[in-house]
């Protein structure tokens, strides 16, 4: 008979924060100071109170701004390089443990929970979840599916029949949700404004995931690309660099999100990524940018529900919170928190559970010198996290 083993799962101390200002993310009221228990990877009580809980780990907060941990729900975890062909030579193992140094940097970024959009398995997520790892909370999906002649490095699967079958064996192994490109990108081979996989194909993609009560992702830019993956029952939207009036109904009417990236961009023109662009590419590049930017205001002005994604690979990785400022040209510090935080937490099906600081959730936060409201700079340049706290443990910043 086989000897079941149990999850290696290292005792936790129970661990109170002491003088905790919270910034309540959903009305930007700061609260007066308070302490938080941490037992278990979950908040066991806020209270006045500041009697003592035996064992614990004792930290005091004063002075700082306390954040639920934030979530990037747009990353590429398993992209430790910006050379996808240097990725494919490395050995599953060496592969892993770049897998892991990047995850590692995340959390010490502030990011509590990271949903990757694309490389990483359900095995990774595992590896967090029985605390092997020191990460952020993972959601993974597998490789990203793309038809024949489609965009990325990825998964090809042609026809209904072979969609469906993908996604059961997928779904079987555990996956979060799929993405699938629907269009081409913007430094792919695939042109940016042809349209990936027949109606048919997304619909029967979209009804597997239904049946498995997980969801379907998509890459996509064009307008036209958009509207068409949110009709036919799309749940996120990645990039949507081009959005329309029509786009922008759809999301409201389907209950959808958006999940723009544009820290991706900007990483590339810095010249951060490594990709020799040249003039013709750079410019569309720029282009992409603008429109990403007028299209995030918009919809932002109309109330659509937007996810915080930074979609970075290889040196770019570092201007993860890049996207803070990024986003701040056209949006409010509150609303790019709320995404950060609260849409983020609504993306990956934790509602309620992350994103918020509250007794019962989980126990990941952050705390910052400074006012995220008045200055993005608070959040943007890291320099201001002081302390993160990760499924309860306090995590040791450099
Ligand atoms: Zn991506």
């Amino acid at each position: 008979m086989a000897v079941r083993l149990e999850p290696h799962h290292p005792p936790r101390k129970p661990v109170v924060l002491r003088n905790a200002r919270i910034l309540d993310v959903e009305t930007g009221q700061l609260g007066p100071e308070r302490s938080i228990v941490a037992r278990d990877g979950r908040i066991a009580e806020i209270s006045e109170s500041t009697r003592s809980v035996e064992g614990a780990t004792e930290i005091d907060l004063r002075g700082l701004t306390v954040l639920p941990g934030l979530i990037d729900a747009h990353a590429h975890v398993t992209q430790a390089s910006g050379d996808f062909n240097e990725i494919l030579s490395w050995s599953p193992d060496y592969h892993a443990a770049r897998t892991a140094r990047v995850l590692h940097e995340m959390l010490l970024r502030g990011f509590t929970t990271v949903r990757d959009m694309g490389g990483a398995d359900n095995g990774l997520a595992q590896a967090i979840d029985e605390r092997l790892l020191t990460a952020p909370r993972l959601k993974a999906g597998g490789p990203i599916f793309a038809p024949t002649g489609g965009h990325a490095l990825t998964e090809v699967v042609d026809g209904e029949v072979e969609i469906r079958r993908a996604l059961r064996a997928r779904f079987r192994d555990g996956a979060d949700h799929i993405k699938m490109t629907l269009s081409g990108g913007v430094i792919s081979k695939m042109r940016l404004e042809a349209l990936a996989f027949s109606d048919a194909e997304v619909s029967a993609a979209v009804d597997e995931a239904r049946l498995a009560h997980r969801y379907i992702a998509a890459h996509v830019y064009t307008a036209e690309a958009v509207s068409r993956a949110l009709r036919l029952g799309v749940r996120t939207i990645e990039h949507g660099n081009l959005l329309d009036g029509e786009c922008i109904d759809l999301f409201l009417s389907k209950g959808a999100f958006y999940v723009p990236t544009l820290a991706t961009y900007w990483a590339i023109l810095s010249g951060a990524t490594g990709h020799g662009l040249d003039p013709a590419k750079k410019a569309a590049v720029e282009d992409i940018f603008e429109r990403g930017l007028e299209s995030l205001a918009k919809a932002s002005a109309a109330g659509v529900r937007i996810g915080y994604g930074t979609d970075l690979h290889g040196a770019g990785l570092e201007f993860q919170l890049e996207e803070f400022r990024l986003r701040a040209r056209v949006q409010e510090p509150l609303e790019i928190l709320r995404s950060a935080t609260l849409v983020g937490a609504e993306i990956i099906g934790e509602g309620g559970r992350a994103g918020v600081i509250a007794e019962g959730c989980y126990a990941d936060l952050i705390a910052v010198e400074g006012d995220p409201l008045a200055d993005i700079g608070v959040l943007a340049d890291g320099r201001a996290l002081r302390f993160v706290l990760s499924d309860g443990d306090p995590v040791q910043l450099p």
